[in-house]
Protein backbone atom coordinates (compact mmCIF):
# COMPACT_ATOMS: atom_id res chain seq x y z
CA UNK A 1 0.00 0.00 0.00
CA UNK A 2 0.94 3.43 -0.79
CA UNK A 3 2.39 5.85 1.73
CA UNK A 4 -0.20 8.42 0.35
CA UNK A 5 -3.39 5.71 0.88
CA UNK A 6 -1.90 5.50 4.91
CA UNK A 7 -1.95 9.48 5.42
CA UNK A 8 -5.87 8.97 4.39
CA UNK A 9 -6.04 7.73 8.02
CA UNK A 10 -6.30 10.95 10.61
CA UNK A 11 -9.49 12.48 12.80
CA UNK A 12 -10.24 14.71 9.86
CA UNK A 13 -11.22 12.17 7.73
CA UNK A 14 -13.95 13.91 4.91
CA UNK A 15 -16.40 12.10 3.25
CA UNK A 16 -15.03 11.08 -0.12
CA UNK A 17 -12.12 9.08 2.21
CA UNK A 18 -14.48 7.51 4.29
CA UNK A 19 -16.24 5.66 1.63
CA UNK A 20 -12.73 4.67 -0.35
CA UNK A 21 -12.06 3.49 3.47
CA UNK A 22 -15.61 1.48 3.69
CA UNK A 23 -15.30 -0.05 0.24
CA UNK A 24 -11.76 -1.16 1.16
CA UNK A 25 -10.81 -4.33 0.00
CA UNK A 26 -7.63 -6.92 0.60
CA UNK A 27 -4.30 -4.85 2.06
CA UNK A 28 -6.12 -1.84 2.16
CA UNK A 29 -8.81 -3.41 4.47
CA UNK A 30 -6.13 -4.96 6.60
CA UNK A 31 -4.42 -1.53 6.84
CA UNK A 32 -7.58 -0.20 7.91
CA UNK A 33 -7.90 -2.58 10.65
CA UNK A 34 -4.63 -2.12 11.82
CA UNK A 35 -4.21 1.44 12.40
CA UNK A 36 -7.75 1.38 14.00
CA UNK A 37 -5.97 -0.85 16.83
CA UNK A 38 -3.12 1.27 16.96
CA UNK A 39 -5.12 3.95 17.84
CA UNK A 40 -7.55 2.29 20.21
CA UNK A 41 -4.26 0.79 22.10
CA UNK A 42 -2.84 4.25 22.32
CA UNK A 43 -6.02 5.93 23.90
CA UNK A 44 -8.19 3.16 25.87
CA UNK A 45 -5.86 0.32 26.00
CA UNK A 46 -6.71 -2.89 25.93
CA UNK A 47 -9.54 -3.35 28.36
CA UNK A 48 -12.97 -4.34 27.87
CA UNK A 49 -15.97 -2.91 29.82
CA UNK A 50 -19.08 -4.96 30.69
CA UNK A 51 -22.72 -3.81 30.54
CA UNK A 52 -25.04 -6.19 31.53
CA UNK A 53 -27.76 -5.65 29.60
CA UNK A 54 -31.64 -6.13 31.05
CA UNK A 55 -34.31 -6.36 28.68
CA UNK A 56 -37.13 -4.82 30.69
CA UNK A 57 -40.08 -4.91 28.02
CA UNK A 58 -40.81 -5.26 25.22
CA UNK A 59 -43.62 -3.31 25.23
CA UNK A 60 -43.73 -1.02 22.60
CA UNK A 61 -45.82 2.41 21.17
CA UNK A 62 -43.80 2.67 17.98
CA UNK A 63 -43.92 0.85 14.73
CA UNK A 64 -40.42 1.28 13.56
CA UNK A 65 -40.53 -0.55 10.57
CA UNK A 66 -37.78 -2.69 10.87
CA UNK A 67 -38.15 -4.22 14.49
CA UNK A 68 -39.48 -7.56 15.42
CA UNK A 69 -41.49 -6.10 18.94
CA UNK A 70 -43.01 -3.24 16.88
CA UNK A 71 -46.49 -2.74 18.10
CA UNK A 72 -48.08 -3.69 15.28
CA UNK A 73 -46.09 -7.10 15.11
CA UNK A 74 -49.41 -8.93 16.88
CA UNK A 75 -47.77 -12.58 17.08
CA UNK A 76 -45.28 -11.09 19.79
CA UNK A 77 -46.06 -12.16 23.73
CA UNK A 78 -45.48 -9.03 25.46
CA UNK A 79 -44.04 -9.47 28.78
CA UNK A 80 -42.66 -6.50 31.46
CA UNK A 81 -40.12 -7.72 34.07
CA UNK A 82 -41.66 -7.00 37.66
CA UNK A 83 -39.39 -4.47 39.72
CA UNK A 84 -38.26 -7.92 41.51
CA UNK A 85 -36.57 -9.48 38.28
CA UNK A 86 -34.88 -5.64 37.63
CA UNK A 87 -33.36 -5.64 40.92
CA UNK A 88 -32.18 -9.18 41.09
CA UNK A 89 -30.46 -9.02 37.60
CA UNK A 90 -28.66 -5.61 38.48
CA UNK A 91 -27.43 -7.48 41.93
CA UNK A 92 -26.64 -10.53 39.14
CA UNK A 93 -24.16 -7.81 37.23
CA UNK A 94 -22.99 -6.38 40.55
CA UNK A 95 -21.77 -9.24 42.41
CA UNK A 96 -20.41 -10.56 39.38
CA UNK A 97 -18.42 -7.25 39.02
CA UNK A 98 -20.21 -6.10 35.66
CA UNK A 99 -19.65 -2.32 36.60
CA UNK A 100 -22.41 -1.32 34.46
CA UNK A 101 -25.91 -1.81 33.55
CA UNK A 102 -27.90 -0.91 30.58
CA UNK A 103 -31.80 -0.93 31.00
CA UNK A 104 -33.67 -0.99 27.83
CA UNK A 105 -37.33 -1.45 26.55
CA UNK A 106 -39.44 -0.38 23.98
CA UNK A 107 -40.42 2.97 24.05
CA UNK A 108 -42.88 3.94 26.22
CA UNK A 109 -44.38 7.45 27.25
CA UNK A 110 -46.08 7.30 30.35
CA UNK A 111 -46.21 9.23 33.98
CA UNK A 112 -46.62 5.51 34.98
CA UNK A 113 -43.57 4.10 33.64
CA UNK A 114 -41.56 7.49 34.22
CA UNK A 115 -41.80 6.97 37.58
CA UNK A 116 -41.45 3.37 37.64
CA UNK A 117 -38.15 3.44 35.89
CA UNK A 118 -37.20 6.37 38.41
CA UNK A 119 -37.85 4.58 41.73
CA UNK A 120 -36.33 1.70 39.90
CA UNK A 121 -32.77 3.63 39.82
CA UNK A 122 -32.82 4.81 42.76
CA UNK A 123 -33.61 1.58 43.94
CA UNK A 124 -30.48 -0.26 42.60
CA UNK A 125 -28.10 2.57 43.44
CA UNK A 126 -29.25 2.12 46.97
CA UNK A 127 -29.12 -1.45 46.88
CA UNK A 128 -25.91 -1.55 45.30
CA UNK A 129 -24.36 1.15 46.99
CA UNK A 130 -23.89 3.26 43.89
CA UNK A 131 -21.48 0.17 42.82
CA UNK A 132 -22.92 0.00 39.50
CA UNK A 133 -23.00 3.05 36.60
CA UNK A 134 -26.39 3.38 35.05
CA UNK A 135 -27.41 3.35 31.05
CA UNK A 136 -30.60 4.08 29.99
CA UNK A 137 -31.91 2.67 26.37
CA UNK A 138 -36.15 3.55 26.58
CA UNK A 139 -36.66 5.59 23.87
CA UNK A 140 -37.55 9.44 22.71
CA UNK A 141 -38.82 10.92 26.19
CA UNK A 142 -39.83 14.85 27.51
CA UNK A 143 -36.89 16.79 28.69
CA UNK A 144 -38.70 16.42 31.88
CA UNK A 145 -38.47 12.47 32.07
CA UNK A 146 -34.82 12.72 31.00
CA UNK A 147 -34.25 15.03 34.12
CA UNK A 148 -35.89 12.87 36.33
CA UNK A 149 -33.85 9.65 35.54
CA UNK A 150 -30.58 11.73 35.23
CA UNK A 151 -30.84 12.81 38.71
CA UNK A 152 -32.11 9.55 40.01
CA UNK A 153 -29.48 7.98 39.14
CA UNK A 154 -29.07 7.24 35.16
CA UNK A 155 -26.07 8.95 33.95
CA UNK A 156 -25.50 7.23 30.51
CA UNK A 157 -28.30 7.11 27.73
CA UNK A 158 -28.23 5.17 24.23
CA UNK A 159 -30.25 6.56 21.81
CA UNK A 160 -29.59 5.85 18.24
CA UNK A 161 -30.16 8.55 15.33
CA UNK A 162 -30.92 4.42 13.05
CA UNK A 163 -30.05 6.69 10.04
CA UNK A 164 -28.64 10.30 10.20
CA UNK A 165 -29.81 11.31 6.48
CA UNK A 166 -33.35 12.30 6.99
CA UNK A 167 -34.65 10.80 3.44
CA UNK A 168 -33.23 7.92 4.45
CA UNK A 169 -34.66 7.80 8.34
CA UNK A 170 -38.59 8.87 6.85
CA UNK A 171 -38.02 5.34 4.53
CA UNK A 172 -37.21 3.23 7.90
CA UNK A 173 -40.85 4.37 9.97
CA UNK A 174 -43.78 5.23 8.83
CA UNK A 175 -45.33 8.77 8.75
CA UNK A 176 -48.05 8.45 11.80
CA UNK A 177 -47.48 11.26 13.42
CA UNK A 178 -45.38 9.49 16.22
CA UNK A 179 -41.83 9.12 14.48
CA UNK A 180 -40.12 12.39 13.65
CA UNK A 181 -36.42 12.25 12.62
CA UNK A 182 -35.87 16.00 14.28
CA UNK A 183 -37.26 14.73 17.74
CA UNK A 184 -35.33 12.08 17.48
CA UNK A 185 -31.94 14.80 17.18
CA UNK A 186 -33.89 17.04 19.21
CA UNK A 187 -33.51 14.48 22.06
CA UNK A 188 -30.11 14.16 21.67
CA UNK A 189 -29.44 17.35 22.08
CA UNK A 190 -31.30 17.02 25.58
CA UNK A 191 -29.52 14.67 26.86
CA UNK A 192 -26.45 15.96 26.21
CA UNK A 193 -27.38 19.02 27.34
CA UNK A 194 -28.67 17.51 30.63
CA UNK A 195 -25.35 16.26 31.29
CA UNK A 196 -25.70 12.13 30.18
CA UNK A 197 -23.07 10.27 28.53
CA UNK A 198 -24.75 10.44 25.35
CA UNK A 199 -24.47 7.26 23.14
CA UNK A 200 -25.75 6.92 19.53
CA UNK A 201 -25.49 4.58 16.57
CA UNK A 202 -26.76 3.26 13.28
CA UNK A 203 -27.68 -0.22 11.79
CA UNK A 204 -25.61 -1.01 8.97
CA UNK A 205 -26.69 -2.50 5.49
CA UNK A 206 -29.88 -1.32 5.56
CA UNK A 207 -32.38 -1.41 2.27
CA UNK A 208 -32.05 2.20 0.50
CA UNK A 209 -28.51 2.56 2.25
CA UNK A 210 -25.32 3.36 0.07
CA UNK A 211 -21.43 3.68 1.49
CA UNK A 212 -21.99 7.58 1.26
CA UNK A 213 -25.12 7.45 3.88
CA UNK A 214 -22.55 5.32 6.14
CA UNK A 215 -20.07 7.64 5.60
CA UNK A 216 -22.33 10.37 6.64
CA UNK A 217 -23.20 8.38 9.72
CA UNK A 218 -19.97 9.01 10.65
CA UNK A 219 -19.44 12.39 10.04
CA UNK A 220 -22.43 12.78 11.99
CA UNK A 221 -21.55 10.71 14.76
CA UNK A 222 -18.32 12.85 15.17
CA UNK A 223 -20.09 16.06 14.49
CA UNK A 224 -22.24 15.60 16.96
CA UNK A 225 -19.74 14.44 19.73
CA UNK A 226 -20.86 11.76 21.16
CA UNK A 227 -19.41 9.95 24.28
CA UNK A 228 -20.56 6.08 22.84
CA UNK A 229 -21.67 4.47 19.86
CA UNK A 230 -23.75 0.97 19.66
CA UNK A 231 -23.80 0.29 15.88
CA UNK A 232 -24.53 -2.92 14.75
CA UNK A 233 -25.53 -5.03 11.25
CA UNK A 234 -29.63 -4.58 9.99
CA UNK A 235 -30.81 -7.72 10.22
CA UNK A 236 -34.18 -9.20 8.88
CA UNK A 237 -37.65 -9.95 10.83
CA UNK A 238 -39.97 -11.80 8.37
CA UNK A 239 -42.59 -10.20 10.81
CA UNK A 240 -41.92 -6.56 9.83
CA UNK A 241 -42.78 -3.95 6.60
CA UNK A 242 -38.88 -4.07 5.97
CA UNK A 243 -38.99 -7.85 5.03
CA UNK A 244 -40.77 -6.87 1.54
CA UNK A 245 -37.35 -4.86 1.01
CA UNK A 246 -35.36 -7.89 1.30
CA UNK A 247 -33.80 -8.10 -1.83
CA UNK A 248 -32.20 -4.84 -1.51
CA UNK A 249 -30.24 -5.73 1.22
CA UNK A 250 -26.29 -6.70 0.98
CA UNK A 251 -25.21 -10.42 2.03
CA UNK A 252 -25.10 -11.41 5.92
CA UNK A 253 -21.02 -10.96 5.20
CA UNK A 254 -20.96 -7.82 3.36
CA UNK A 255 -23.04 -6.48 6.29
CA UNK A 256 -21.29 -7.61 9.08
CA UNK A 257 -17.61 -6.76 7.02
CA UNK A 258 -19.30 -2.91 7.06
CA UNK A 259 -19.89 -2.67 10.36
CA UNK A 260 -16.12 -3.95 11.12
CA UNK A 261 -15.22 -1.04 8.69
CA UNK A 262 -17.61 1.71 10.45
CA UNK A 263 -15.82 0.69 13.94
CA UNK A 264 -12.32 0.92 12.85
CA UNK A 265 -13.19 4.09 11.42
CA UNK A 266 -15.11 5.61 13.99
CA UNK A 267 -12.20 4.38 15.99
CA UNK A 268 -9.90 6.26 14.41
CA UNK A 269 -11.97 9.49 14.19
CA UNK A 270 -12.79 9.49 17.98
CA UNK A 271 -10.16 7.89 19.57
CA UNK A 272 -11.37 8.46 23.02
CA UNK A 273 -14.65 7.06 22.64
CA UNK A 274 -16.36 3.73 24.03
CA UNK A 275 -17.80 1.88 21.08
CA UNK A 276 -20.06 -1.56 21.78
CA UNK A 277 -19.27 -4.84 19.94
CA UNK A 278 -22.90 -5.16 19.49
CA UNK A 279 -25.20 -8.84 19.72
CA UNK A 280 -26.48 -7.67 16.46
CA UNK A 281 -22.89 -8.51 15.22
CA UNK A 282 -22.63 -12.01 17.09
CA UNK A 283 -26.09 -12.91 14.84
CA UNK A 284 -23.85 -12.64 11.79
CA UNK A 285 -21.11 -14.24 12.79
CA UNK A 286 -20.31 -16.60 15.94
CA UNK A 287 -16.97 -14.28 16.80
CA UNK A 288 -18.50 -11.66 15.78
CA UNK A 289 -17.99 -9.54 19.48
CA UNK A 290 -14.32 -10.72 19.44
CA UNK A 291 -14.02 -9.76 15.73
CA UNK A 292 -15.35 -5.83 16.62
CA UNK A 293 -12.98 -5.78 19.68
CA UNK A 294 -10.30 -6.34 17.50
CA UNK A 295 -11.48 -3.35 15.11
CA UNK A 296 -11.91 -0.88 17.70
CA UNK A 297 -14.64 -1.59 20.24
CA UNK A 298 -14.11 -1.75 23.69
CA UNK A 299 -17.51 -2.66 25.51
CA UNK A 300 -19.95 -5.88 25.43
CA UNK A 301 -22.97 -5.93 26.97
CA UNK A 302 -24.03 -9.48 27.90
CA UNK A 303 -27.38 -10.23 28.26
CA UNK A 304 -28.57 -10.40 32.15
CA UNK A 305 -32.43 -10.57 31.38
CA UNK A 306 -33.69 -13.27 33.41
CA UNK A 307 -33.55 -16.38 30.42
CA UNK A 308 -37.69 -16.64 30.46
CA UNK A 309 -38.37 -13.83 28.58
CA UNK A 310 -35.69 -13.68 26.42
CA UNK A 311 -37.27 -15.16 23.62
CA UNK A 312 -39.58 -12.48 23.58
CA UNK A 313 -37.07 -9.59 23.18
CA UNK A 314 -36.66 -10.77 19.42
CA UNK A 315 -35.88 -7.23 17.75
CA UNK A 316 -34.32 -9.48 14.74
CA UNK A 317 -34.15 -12.72 13.59
CA UNK A 318 -31.97 -15.68 15.12
CA UNK A 319 -30.71 -13.48 17.71
CA UNK A 320 -27.83 -15.56 20.17
CA UNK A 321 -27.88 -17.14 23.39
CA UNK A 322 -31.88 -16.14 24.36
CA UNK A 323 -31.29 -19.55 26.13
CA UNK A 324 -28.78 -18.91 28.01
CA UNK A 325 -28.76 -17.84 31.89
CA UNK A 326 -26.44 -15.25 32.46
CA UNK A 327 -23.74 -17.01 34.74
CA UNK A 328 -22.91 -19.42 31.52
CA UNK A 329 -22.63 -16.05 29.51
CA UNK A 330 -19.96 -15.10 31.41
CA UNK A 331 -17.98 -17.84 31.73
CA UNK A 332 -18.53 -17.86 28.22
CA UNK A 333 -17.47 -13.91 27.56
CA UNK A 334 -14.61 -14.02 29.80
CA UNK A 335 -12.70 -16.61 28.01
CA UNK A 336 -13.79 -15.12 24.64
CA UNK A 337 -12.18 -12.15 25.68
CA UNK A 338 -8.61 -13.71 26.93
CA UNK A 339 -8.44 -15.19 23.47
CA UNK A 340 -8.09 -11.46 21.80
CA UNK A 341 -5.64 -10.52 24.31
CA UNK A 342 -7.80 -7.96 26.04
CA UNK A 343 -8.78 -7.86 29.75
CA UNK A 344 -12.03 -7.04 31.28
CA UNK A 345 -12.42 -3.88 33.23
CA UNK A 346 -13.99 -5.95 36.15
CA UNK A 347 -15.78 -3.95 38.87
CA UNK A 348 -15.26 -0.75 36.70
CA UNK A 349 -17.66 1.69 35.05
CA UNK A 350 -15.57 2.17 32.48
CA UNK A 351 -16.78 5.49 31.36
CA UNK A 352 -15.98 7.08 27.92
CA UNK A 353 -12.87 9.36 28.35
CA UNK A 354 -14.71 11.26 25.90
CA UNK A 355 -16.36 12.77 28.26
CA UNK A 356 -14.54 14.17 30.17
CA UNK A 357 -12.18 15.30 27.49
CA UNK A 358 -15.61 17.08 26.29
CA UNK A 359 -16.67 18.41 29.43
N1 LIG B 1 -36.96 1.28 21.95
C1 LIG B 1 -35.66 1.82 22.14
C2 LIG B 1 -34.66 0.79 22.55
C3 LIG B 1 -34.88 -0.63 22.09
S1 LIG B 1 -34.60 -0.93 20.38
C4 LIG B 1 -35.20 2.54 20.90
O1 LIG B 1 -35.72 2.27 19.82
O2 LIG B 1 -34.34 3.42 21.02
C5 LIG B 1 -32.83 -0.96 20.36
C6 LIG B 1 -32.21 -0.93 19.00
O3 LIG B 1 -32.44 -2.14 18.31
C7 LIG B 1 -32.73 0.12 18.04
O4 LIG B 1 -32.14 1.37 18.29
C8 LIG B 1 -32.37 -0.46 16.68
O5 LIG B 1 -31.21 0.16 16.15
C9 LIG B 1 -32.09 -1.94 16.97
N2 LIG B 1 -32.87 -2.81 16.08
C10 LIG B 1 -34.21 -2.88 15.96
N3 LIG B 1 -34.55 -3.72 14.96
C11 LIG B 1 -33.40 -4.16 14.41
C12 LIG B 1 -33.09 -5.03 13.32
N4 LIG B 1 -34.05 -5.60 12.59
N5 LIG B 1 -31.78 -5.26 13.04
C13 LIG B 1 -30.81 -4.69 13.77
N6 LIG B 1 -31.04 -3.86 14.81
C14 LIG B 1 -32.32 -3.59 15.12
FE1 LIG C 1 -39.97 0.19 19.52
FE2 LIG C 1 -37.32 0.66 19.65
FE3 LIG C 1 -38.35 -1.38 18.16
FE4 LIG C 1 -38.73 1.16 17.35
S1 LIG C 1 -36.74 0.08 17.55
S2 LIG C 1 -40.30 -0.46 17.41
S3 LIG C 1 -38.96 2.19 19.33
S4 LIG C 1 -38.41 -1.18 20.38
Amino acid sequence: MSKNALEIVGENLEKEKLIHWLEAEGGERQELFRQAAKIKLANVGNKVYFRGLIEMSNICSKNCFYCGIRKANTNVERYSLTDEQVLEAAKLAYNNKYGSLVIQSGEIASEKFTARIEKLLQQIKKETGNGLGITLSCGEQSDETYIRWFEAGAHRYLLRIEASEKVLYKKLHPNDGNHFFQYRLDCLKSLQNIGYQVGTGVMIGLPFQTTANLAGDLLFMKNFDIDMVGMGPYILHHQTPLWEEREKVFSEKKRFDLTLKMIALLRIMMPDINIAATTAMQTLDKAGREKAIMAGANVIMPNITPGCYRDNYILYENKPCTNENPEDCFTCLEARIELTGHKIGLGEWGDPKHFFNRL
